[in-house]
């Protein structure tokens, strides 16, 4: 009880009440805050960023992992990332969790760089890249990609100069153990790791009624959140993994990994009830959020 009035009132003090439960970015003087409060927050705990920097060439993948994959991926130098003080998330659950939905908020309202593997990966497949050449059949049959072909990418990903100087919101990633170690290993820290809750018989329905629209980005859901005009509905499309025998093979491989990839965040898990109306999932992520770093 104590705490939670402790809680308010600092919450109070940063202004975050009445913008948590808004979509509205932050302001400039609120980022100043929070950067400092983040950056105290690692200070005080022993920002594990800051004891790896000590150290020579930690590698993120080891060098047999190294030989299998792409120049690009070969040619990344082994310097660590740098503790910079943009908040770090990991948002995770199921295949139509609303992770796509809840990013697109975080992103704004807390000024990251938003970093989805899934996109990434359709990306590599259309540009027909080495990456995308070794991703394609994994993600046609809703597989997981290879650890040593995806680690490499998000790592060159994260070391980025965006990334390092706005911080970073990373969505599908890490979904195994592996990439969780990986991470940890390259000296990455996050500050909150969210989980959006939802039963599997709500995402075959999600799964299967989602569509986007090519020119804007915007998902819909052809019973729960339809296109608004028909020009829209016209133009929409269907991802090819999101049909019902191959989003039961993604949940399957969501349920082999989920927990031993929450069990490396324990520390710092927000576990948000994704069944909830989109909004009032976004009020939950901020204020989970804020009390987090605030706290
Ligand atoms: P969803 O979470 O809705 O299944 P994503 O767009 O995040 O969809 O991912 C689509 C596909 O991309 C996955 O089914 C998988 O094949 C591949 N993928 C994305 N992220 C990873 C990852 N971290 N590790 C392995 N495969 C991944």
């Amino acid at each position: 009880m104590k705490n939670s009035i402790l809680l308010l009132l600092v919450l109070e003090l940063f202004g975050c009440l009445t913008l948590a439960s808004t979509f509205t970015p932050h302001s400039k003087s609120y980022f100043a805050q929070l950067s400092l409060r983040v950056k105290e927050r690692r200070d005080k705990k022993g920002d594990p960023c800051k004891k790896i920097d000590q150290r020579t060439n930690t590698p993120f993948i080891s060098k047999s992992n190294h030989m299998t994959l792409s120049s690009k991926v070969r040619s990344t130098d082994s310097k660590q990332l740098e503790d910079k003080s943009g908040l770090r998330i990991i948002i995770s659950g199921a295949p139509a969790s609303g992770k796509g939905t809840q990013c697109e908020m975080i992103k704004e309202k807390y000024d990251v760089v938003h970093l989805s593997t899934g996109d990434m990966l359709r990306a590599a497949v259309a540009a027909r890249t080495d990456v995308g050449i070794q991703a394609k059949d994994y993600m046609d049959s809703g597989n997981l990609v290879p650890d040593d072909v995806i680690i490499g990418i998000v790592r060159d990903r994260l070391n980025e100069d965006d990334c390092k100087q706005k911080g970073w919101l990373l969505d599908g990633f890490p979904r195994t153990a592996a990439q969780a170690d990986a991470l940890a290993e390259a000296g990455v820290c996050v500050d909150c790791f969210i989980f959006l809750n939802v039963a599997d018989e709500a995402l075959v329905d999600r799964v299967v009624g989602r569509r986007t629209d090519p020119l804007t980005g915007k998902i819909y859901h052809m019973t729960y959140s339809p296109p608004e005009d028909e020009d829209i509905t016209a133009r929409l499309t269907q991802r090819s993994d999101d049909t019902e025998e191959k989003v039961k093979v993604r949940l399957a491989q969501f349920h082999a990994n989920v927990d031993a990839v929450k069990g490396k965040y324990s520390d710092i898990a927000i576990d948000i009830d994704g069944s909830a109306k989109p909004t009032d999932v976004t009020s939950a992520i901020s204020l989970a959020i804020e009390a987090q770093v605030f706290s």
